[in-house]
């Protein structure tokens, strides 16, 4: 009840009530346990349903309060009182089958853009791609997690990762056997589907030679921790090559193209502790990038897994104060290492018109930061 928790807090930042603050949302997690009726009442579940799930509040909370489990409890009690929406279920249907879903989103966004179909629905699907494709082998030293809206929405960065590791002669797979991380599930209230994805995952990977999972996103990292059993260990993408650097610093080119580059952390990834410094210090390798942080914002972008399409106007209310900063800092491009920001802060990107402040003056890119060192060391995608 200390309240040390709420200045971290987007909801509370951008709302102002008690309702919408970690220690708000508790006192209603708890009222709910008692009277569960109580997830009928709109005030209630909109209090609970708009929280971002960032656990920036357990990160910060001096007691060690458990949030995440608290909040994940309370949307499952929530979800067992009323149907699931269309997207929610177009949702989990997604996650839980994870190649189907990543190769049709990436037929879907090739139409989309081939159609050129208007909206912001369809700009978010227009950014689906086609998958990467996945390998059979199961004794690599390290696998490559593809996630399952990642597979499609980040399926360039997944390559550049895997070109950079063939070029340093890295033993880095992307393996059949995975599952979704469990994340989305988590987000819906559905606390089986999340359990079930991460029992999968355990047991295929505990099958396998690899003892490291490499992740790209910090969403997935977060969920994949949650699930996975020593010795296995799960890295960030950003981490997991810089215990490689003096490999790849030695084959950098002298020259590089200056470039302004602004990190955009998620809350996700402030979220995994010291290792956010990782991605800085990767990009710091470069000659010639200027790195520059980008602090503004609620301390959330509003992405947040399913919120974005959840709750599109909030979620844009979150990224207006980070894309007025990306606009004020001349920027060449942005770089994120989550997917759910990369294509909500994309989208708001393109809807405000923003481009590289050097030529060619085309449209501002937010990119993985990985692809910074495959474009460094000239290498080509597969
Ligand atoms: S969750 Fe932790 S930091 Fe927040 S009010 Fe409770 S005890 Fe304080
Ligand atoms: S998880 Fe994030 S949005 Fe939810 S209460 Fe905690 S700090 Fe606020």
């Amino acid at each position: 009840m200390c309240g040390l928790c709420l200045p971290h807090c987007p909801t509370f930042n951008r709302l102002g009530t008690e309702s919408h603050s970690p220690r708000g949302r508790i006192a209603l997690a708890r009222a709910l346990e008692q009277k569960p009726a109580l997830a009928d009442d709109r005030s209630v579940r909109e209090a609970l349903e708009s929280c971002l799930q960032c656990r920036a509040c357990e990160s910060i909370c001096p007691a060690h309060v458990q949030y995440g489990a608290i909040i994940e409890g309370a949307r499952a009690q929530l979800a067992k009182a009323r149907a699931p929406s269309v997207e929610s279920r177009a949702l989990i249907f997604a996650s839980e089958h994870a190649a189907l879903s990543a190769h049709a989103l990436g037929v879907a966004g090739g139409l989309v853009r081939a159609l050129r179909v208007p909206g912001k629905r369809a700009r978010l699907l227009a950014m689906a791609q086609t998958p990467i494709p996945l390998s059979a082998s199961s004794d690599a030293s390290a696998l490559l997690f593809v996630g399952c809206v990642s597979r499609s929405f980040e399926s360039s960065a997944q390559s550049d990762l895997l070109a950079v590791a063939r070029s340093l002669k890295l033993d880095l797979v992307a393996a059949k056997q995975q599952a979704c991380c469990g994340a989305i599930q988590r987000h819906l209230g559905d606390s089986h589907g999340a359990q079930m994805a991460a029992n999968a995952n355990r047991e295929r990977f505990a099958s396998m030679h690899t003892r490291t999972i490499v992740s790209m996103d910090s969403g997935c990292i977060q969920a994949l921790r949650q699930s996975m059993e020593a010795p296995t260990e799960v890295v960030e993408a950003c981490q997991w090559l810089l215990r490689f650097e003096a490999q790849w610093t030695q084959a950098l080119p002298e020259f590089q193209p200056p470039q302004r580059i602004g990190i955009f952390t998620p809350c996700t990834h402030r979220g995994l502790g010291n290792e956010s410094g990782a991605v800085s210090a990767l990009l710091g390798r470069i000659s010639k990038l200027e790195v520059i942080p980008i602090t503004a914002g609620f301390g959330c972008c509003g992405s947040a897994g399913p919120h974005l399409l959840a709750h599109p106007d909030a979620a844009n209310a979150y990224a207006a104060p980070i894309i007025d900063q990306i606009r004020r800092l001349k920027l060449d491009a942005v770089v994120t290492t989550n997917v759910g920001c990369a294509v909500h802060l994309r989208e708001r990107i393109a809807a405000a018109g923003l481009h590289r402040h050097r030529p060619p003056h085309t449209e501002l890119p937010i990119k993985h930061p990985v692809a910074f060192l495959t474009a460094a060391l000239g290498l080509k995608r597969s």
